[in-house]
């Protein structure tokens, strides 16, 4: 069942045939009863690629209460069915794999190789992953001997808005769907309006894979209509959201006054820190996510770059050890002139465009910061790459000697940007990392360490402030808990952690 995107997409892509059941999925089923429209581009050509509609609050409320009338059936429904709903999704998102890799790289510009392995495929493991977990969760337990009499029931939250980002689509709408699906909780996702297409077609996916009507709905919209709608609905029992912190401070007001529970997962200013014995052990260290030959910063500046830098957990602080900081620029600067940007069809291509033109236009604004502010230049900068005269490309930049007063060490930048700074000592390094000091910007999500001395690398992860640390370049799997700490958000998910988000504890006594 593949079709022909680049078709599918130069017109409305799921033509609206308005459902008279509300909460029954049919292809466009959430025509937005406003009537508001908003055209999605393609990145990379600035084209027109489809139209949503927009949602507004009677949208939200049609979708709540189908979720609502939904809940009952779907949470007392015995998990080992919803696991089995799950794995016949599982079967047809791994059948529709390529039209789902094509929806993304057209939606947000990512290579089409990117698309197919790392957003398609994170996808693929969240939901795997998710399965697992509920097979092997006991949604009833006993307490222990000190409360014999006492049982335990986990019982789905309710009903869930989930509001997701454009930069890893299918990544965050799985982290969220998949868990509350297997939860028993129903749910109103809106994507993001800039990159709607692939949660259009996975939503097409759980209609065919014969979830029961009502328990997943999805509404096109922007934050401020859909989405504060939602956030501050009383028949909505929990939102989850991805997103930027401010927009995350904004949904925690919202949500306030009918007392949601709020996950929320928001940006990053990740430090990777590199020990001048990094490459020491580079080859006894190296897996199948780590290239053996690559070494430490070479690794650091890809990292960054990986996703045009769209990424809340990129290390786009690199804090190198004196001894080799200036040979660590040199090899910042050979990485980032030898980047090759170019449209996401092209296969080949490292990096595509960023999303959008605001977006392009806010790196722009950060980048010329870095040069108003004196920061030492070593590649990349203003305007788009050599060869390219349309779409939103961003050359691959790189500053040096960046210090905690400036606006690029502060601000995320959510671009192909790096910065770069020198430490002396262990104890300066942990304080660089840790040290985001103002206002909304007080956020480190994932750090990195790279050091071939394991005693030094745990020192470091214990006193690093943020929700991961990842050492020597290997990355967790899908059964680990994602997350940040401080303004990077409160909420964990994936494995048992992003389960648990969308489960009450229910403590009951004298159960025999
Ligand atoms: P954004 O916060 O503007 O939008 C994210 C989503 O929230 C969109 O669907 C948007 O329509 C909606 N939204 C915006 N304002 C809202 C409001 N007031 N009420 C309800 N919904 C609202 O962020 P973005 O620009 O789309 O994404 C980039 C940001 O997301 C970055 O800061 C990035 O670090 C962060 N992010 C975090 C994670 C994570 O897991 N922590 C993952 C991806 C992205």
């Amino acid at each position: 069942k593949v079709r022909n995107l680049t078709g599918l997409w130069d017109k409305p892509p799921f033509d609206a045939e308005i459902s008279d059941k509300v909460g029954e999925w049919k292809p466009g089923c959430v025509t937005s009863i406003d009537g508001r429209e908003m055209a999605v581009e393609d990145p990379s050509t600035e084209e027109k690629i489809a139209t949503i509609t927009l949602g507004g609050d009677a949208d939200a409320d049609a979708a709540v209460a189908a979720a609502k009338a939904a809940f009952p059936d779907w949470a007392t429904t015995e998990p080992e069915a919803r696991v089995a709903a799950l794995e016949r999704l599982m079967d047809i998102y791994k059948s529709r794999a390529q039209e789902m890799a094509q929806a993304i790289s057209h939606e947000m510009g990512v290579p089409i190789a990117l698309a197919k392995t790392a957003q398609v495929g994170a996808g693929a493991g969240h939901l795997k992953n998710t399965i697992r977990t509920a097979k092997g969760f006991a949604f009833e337990r006993r307490l222990g001997d000190h409360a014999p009499n006492d049982m335990i029931l986990y019982e789905p939250v309710g009903v869930c808005a989930l509001i997701t980002p454009w930069n890893w689509p299918m990544n965050q709408v799985m982290l969220k769907v998949a868990p509350a699906l297997a939860a028993g909780c129903t749910m109103v996702l809106k994507p993001a309006e800039q990159a709607p297409l692939s949660a259009m077609l996975l939503a097409e996916m759980i209609d065919e894979a014969g979830f029961p009507p009502g328990v997943f709905n999805l509404v096109n919209g922007d934050g401020a209509g859909v989405g504060s709608a939602l956030t501050a609905h009383p028949d909505a029992d929990m939102v989850s959201f991805t997103g930027s912190t401010r927009a995350g401070v904004a949904i925690s007001k919202s949500a306030a006054d009918t007392v949601k529970r709020v996950s929320l997962e928001l940006g990053g200013k990740g430090a990777n820190i590199i020990f001048a014995d990094a490459d020491a052990d580079a080859d006894a260290d190296a897996d199948a996510d780590a290239d053996a030959d690559e070494k430490a910063a070479t690794r650091g500046v890809r990292h960054c770059f990986n996703n045009s830098g769209q990424s809340c957990n990129a290390p786009t602080r690199m804090l190198i050890e004196r001894s080799i900081y200036e040979q660590a620029v040199e090899t910042a600067r050979s990485v980032a002139e030898k980047t090759e940007v170019g449209p996401a069809n092209v296969e080949g291509r490292q990096i595509g465009p960023v999303v959008s033109k605001t977006q392009f236009n806010k790196i722009q604004f950060l980048i010329k910061r870095g040069f108003d502010e004196r920061a030492r230049w070593v590649a990349g900068g203003l305007g788009l790459p050599e060869g390219l005269e349309q779409g939103y490309f961003v050359r691959p930049t790189v500053f040096a000697d960046v210090t905690p007063d400036m606006t690029l060490w502060k601000e995320e930048v959510f671009g192909p940007v790096l910065v770069m700074t020198p430490f002396d000592t262990e104890e300066e390094a942990i304080a660089l990392a840790n040290d985001t000091p103002y206002g909304l910007t007080n956020y480190v999500q994932t750090n990195y360490v790279q050091t071939a001395d394991k005693a030094r690398a745990r020192r470091v992860a214990r006193q690093l402030r943020s929700g991961m640390v990842e050492m020597n370049g290997k990355f967790s799997g899908a059964g680990s808990p994602f997350g940040g700490m401080k303004q990077s958000g409160n909420g964990r998910e994936g494995g048992v952690w992003g389960l648990e988000e969308f489960l009450e504890v229910k403590a009951v006594t004298c159960w025999e």
